[in-house]
């Protein structure tokens, strides 16, 4: 069970939005590329944990701090005798084990992912002895990409390669796990520990004006056409969807953008690429938010 499901963090909900409207530098795409790959990794893997049967808790996404050192953990599952954590990759290519270090085939090295994995682990170790919650923890790392291969992975190193992820998956299937109170409340500990990420850390530089304008697709976020009766049509994808459910969710995404901005008529129909008209965005506006102010100062929440 996900007690704590995945969300993509608002840094990558914020960057696929910019993405679609304005030219991110070299750098903000790679760095958005990467997030996104990420993400789509951490989510193959909650399809396979989600396939385990038993009783046991995951909670995804977790930013833990002890001693003012925070630390992040991909994925968390707390079965009856053991916690386990994740780290998860899904990075792609031919690379080698040499002196303790990840080399791409070229000899470029790269950072140890099991250096922050077991860096984690002695971090969440620690806070569990801080709040008297005693538990055992392993640590792996996994790779889900099929296009990855490590040569010479020493076999004692806590990582499970793509060859190898169904019948770890498997082992952990058959450990049989009931939980209790105990394992409860551990969940909601960690839980109440969790730190939320700020939304505005590493916001790349935009400004409206520079931003194109329009409604974009929900699923591929290109932007989508008028079609008839109210509907609106993705231009790559297809994707159907009614207008007033489209700006109510473009409105999310000008907030998430623009937090200090004010939401009225007349900035959302600009943000709406200025085909609907003053009098369709206020009805919609009107039904589903709250109306504050007066006259010309008008706003909606
Ligand atoms: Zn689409």
């Amino acid at each position: 069970m996900f007690y704590k499901p995945r969300l993509a963090t608002s840094e990558l909900k914020l960057l696929r939005l910019l993405n679609a409207r304005m030219n991110l530098t070299g750098r903000e795409k790679q760095h958005y590329l990467n997030l996104e790959k990420g993400f789509e990794g951490e989510l193959k893997f909650d399809l396979l944990l989600d396939g385990l049967t038993g009783e046991r808790l995951i909670l995804n996404d977790l930013l833990l701090e002890i001693n003012n050192t925070s630390f992040q953990l991909d994925s968390l599952m707390i079965v009856q005798d053991t916690i386990y954590t994740f780290e998860i990759k899904n990075m792609e290519g031919e690379f080698y084990y040499e002196n303790h270090s990840f080399h791409s085939i070229s000899g470029t090295e790269i950072k140890n992912p099991n250096h922050q994995s077991q860096r984690s682990k002695i971090l969440l170790r620690q806070l569990l002895k801080n709040i008297n919650l005693h538990f055992p923890v392993e640590a792996f790392v996994i790779f889900v990409n099929l296009h990855f291969t490590l040569y010479q992975a020493p076999r004692e190193l806590p990582i499970i390669l793509p060859t190898q992820l169904h019948s770890f998956m498997t082992t952990l299937a058959s450990k049989p796990s009931k939980l209790n109170s105990r394992h409860t409340k551990l969940a909601e500990t960690l839980l109440l520990e969790h730190h939320n990420e700020s939304p505005y850390t590493r916001r790349p530089a935009y400004h409206y004006r520079q931003l194109k304008k329009g409604i974009t697709c929900p699923k591929c976020h290109a932007f989508m056409l008028k079609t008839e009766n109210r509907m609106l049509m993705c231009g790559s994808c297809s994707w159907m969807e009614n207008l007033d459910s489209a700006v109510m969710r473009i409105i999310e995404e000008f907030k998430l953008l623009f937090p200090d901005q004010k939401i009225t008529t007349r900035v959302m129909v600009d943000w709406c690429g200025g085909d609907y008209s003053d009098k369709t965005i206020r009805r919609i506006l009107v039904q589903n938010l709250s109306l504050k102010g007066y006259g010309r100062w008008t706003y909606f929440e």
